[in-house]
């Protein structure tokens, strides 16, 4: 395909700043259409001098590495579980961090490779330069060799997300770590401690433990902030079942090294003070967009007060010709999907005359913990909050995965819910699983409720037995009821 001319008197028709998911999938798809694009993707490095390739938080420092971590902790359940179903499986099994980061560093820098290539054979130019806005059609990149490039585009898309964001106490940037460093450190993380409970700080926890290192979670005041509470204590439950340390209302004052090189974190809760060593100190207390490093003032783009997001009206900002999508966005989920459906969508409403909207409701989600939890729509607070206590049903269960039986597993954190309206035909609000594998389970609820979901849909489909999944198709106490959700047997 010979070159695109770009309309008019810009350099590009569109331009790109953020070579991650949201920003990728919106170019790729803009230049599927004819446009002429550029993306722009620099990646600052952490306080520990991290860095990595194209491709975003998901592929690099989040989502890829993660599942890879977690698929890593629980292979090391089932070796052990393997016993059990009769493999002979030399006593003690070791497992060896350093092969684990270049696995997973290896794989990385495939889809970094990947990724280039697309870009090339889509005729997309990629600039590997810092963008800085110097009016709204006009973009400074600023690359590693201290040299500048001038770029024009008709439109822009921001695409920045964000980076982790550090809490302010002695010691902290000098000697902590957080997700950014995590997924490729050099040596054994050892002991751990991770500060935050945010869906990140409990993945980390929980696999890191699954790998045979101690975790300890501090926990300002709770766990998962914004999921169904009832569903976060089974999570807490089996995350301590498994092993994981919880300090309690507890926040960090100070870390420092000591002569052993360990980290003494001192901390504070109430009027209780604290301390302990740990070898490394992960903090996970939430992350902060990219956006004031644009200079957005320079092309008159407005954030939000205090998320410094843009509040985008169809991910259009209060310039015109300035769009945003992914983590950058205020009050929107900060997931790798909703960053791709959002980019893509948009170009192809900029550039071939569709309508179609990004919705952002019933996103599914899951928190690997390693247990899965996954979740698609309302929280019970929330439809209760929404609908009164009286205009909802909650179906919930306990069960038990044939595959625990064996091994002996820990059943008791195994729990669903499904929210309904009360009234006929009870359409499905929410839907929330706890047990294995519970992102493949959730996935396909999720389109069934896009569809329009009821309870009695749920009620007529015939399950796939024996799996987990099919106890949605199963559910029938309520929580009204006051019967006892705890299964009877598993195949009546
Ligand atoms: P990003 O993917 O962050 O991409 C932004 C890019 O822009 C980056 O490369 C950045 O360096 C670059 N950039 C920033 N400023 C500039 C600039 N001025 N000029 C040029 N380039 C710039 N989501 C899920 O859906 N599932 C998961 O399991 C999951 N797990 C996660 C685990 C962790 C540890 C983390 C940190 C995140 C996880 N996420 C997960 C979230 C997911 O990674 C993000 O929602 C997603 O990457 C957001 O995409 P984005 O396009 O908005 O931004």
């Amino acid at each position: 395909m010979a070159p695109v001319e770009p309309s008019g008197q810009y350099d590009f028709d569109l331009l790109v700043i953020g070579g991650g998911s949201g920003g990728l999938a919106c170019a790729k798809e803009a230049s599927s259409f004819g446009k002429q694009v550029v993306v722009l993707d620099f990646v600052i490095p952490s306080e520990k001098g991290t860095t990595w390739g194209i491709g975003g938080t998901c592929v690099n420092v989040g989502c890829i590495p993660k599942k890879l971590m977690h698929q890593a902790s629980l292979l090391g359940e089932s070796i052990q579980e393997a016993r059990s179903y009769g493999w002979n499986i030399p006593d003690p099994i070791s497992f060896n961090w350093e092969s684990l980061v270049e696995a997973v560093q290896n794989h990385i820098k495939s889809v970094n490779w990947v990724t280039r290539v697309q870009l090339r054979d889509k005729k997309i130019e990629y600039v590997n330069g810092h963008g800085v806005f110097e009016d709204a059609h006009t973009v400074i990149a600023k690359m590693k060799n201290g040299k500048e490039r001038r770029i024009t585009a008709k439109d822009i898309v921001i695409a920045v997300g964000g980076r982790p964001r550090y809490p302010d106490f002695p010691g902290c940037k000098e000697y902590c770590i957080t997700s950014d460093d995590l997924f490729s450190m050099p040596t054994s993380p050892g002991n751990t401690l991770v500060i935050g409970a945010g869906y990140i700080g409990l993945e980390c926890a929980g696999f890191l433990k699954g790998l045979g290192y101690e975790a300890t979670v501090m926990v300002r005041s709770m766990l998962l902030r914004g999921f169904d509470r009832g569903m976060v204590d089974l999570v807490q439950a089996e995350m301590e079942h498994k092993g994981v340390n919880f300090l309690f209302g507890k926040i960090p004052v100070k870390v420092s090294k000591q002569p052993n090189g360990k980290l003494l974190v001192e901390w504070k809760g109430g009027d209780e003070i604290g301390q302990g060593e740990f070898d490394t100190v992960l903090v996970a207390t939430g992350r902060k967009a990219l956006s004031e490093e644009l200079n957005p003032s320079a092309a008159g783009l407005q954030v939000h007060p205090e998320s410094f997001k843009f509040i985008t009206n169809a991910e259009q900002t209060n310039i015109p010709n300035i769009y945003a999508v992914g983590d950058v966005l205020h009050e929107r989920p900060e997931l790798t999907p909703v960053a791709i459906q959002a980019g893509k969508l948009l170009a192809g409403r900029l550039y071939n005359g569709i309508q179609e909207q990004m919705d952002y409701d019933n996103v599914a989600t899951t928190v690997f913990s390693p247990l899965e939890y996954g979740c698609v729509g309302l929280t019970e607070e929330e439809a209760i909050n929404r609908y009164t206590e009286n205009g909802i049903e909650v179906y919930h269960a306990y069960y038990k995965p044939t595959e625990f039986f064996i091994p002996q597993k820990n059943v008791k954190h195994c729990y669903l819910k499904v929210i309904t309206l009360l009234e006929a035909p009870q359409k499905v609000l929410g839907m929330h699983f706890i047990g294995p594998q519970a992102g493949e389970v959730i996935q396909g609820y999720a389109a069934a409720i896009k569809a329009g979901l009821t309870y009695q849909h749920l009620k007529d489909t015939v399950g796939i037995h024996p799996t987990v999944s099919e106890e949605f198709t199963r559910v029938a106490i309520t929580k009204r009821s006051g019967d006892d959700p705890t299964p009877q047997s598993c195949c009546s």
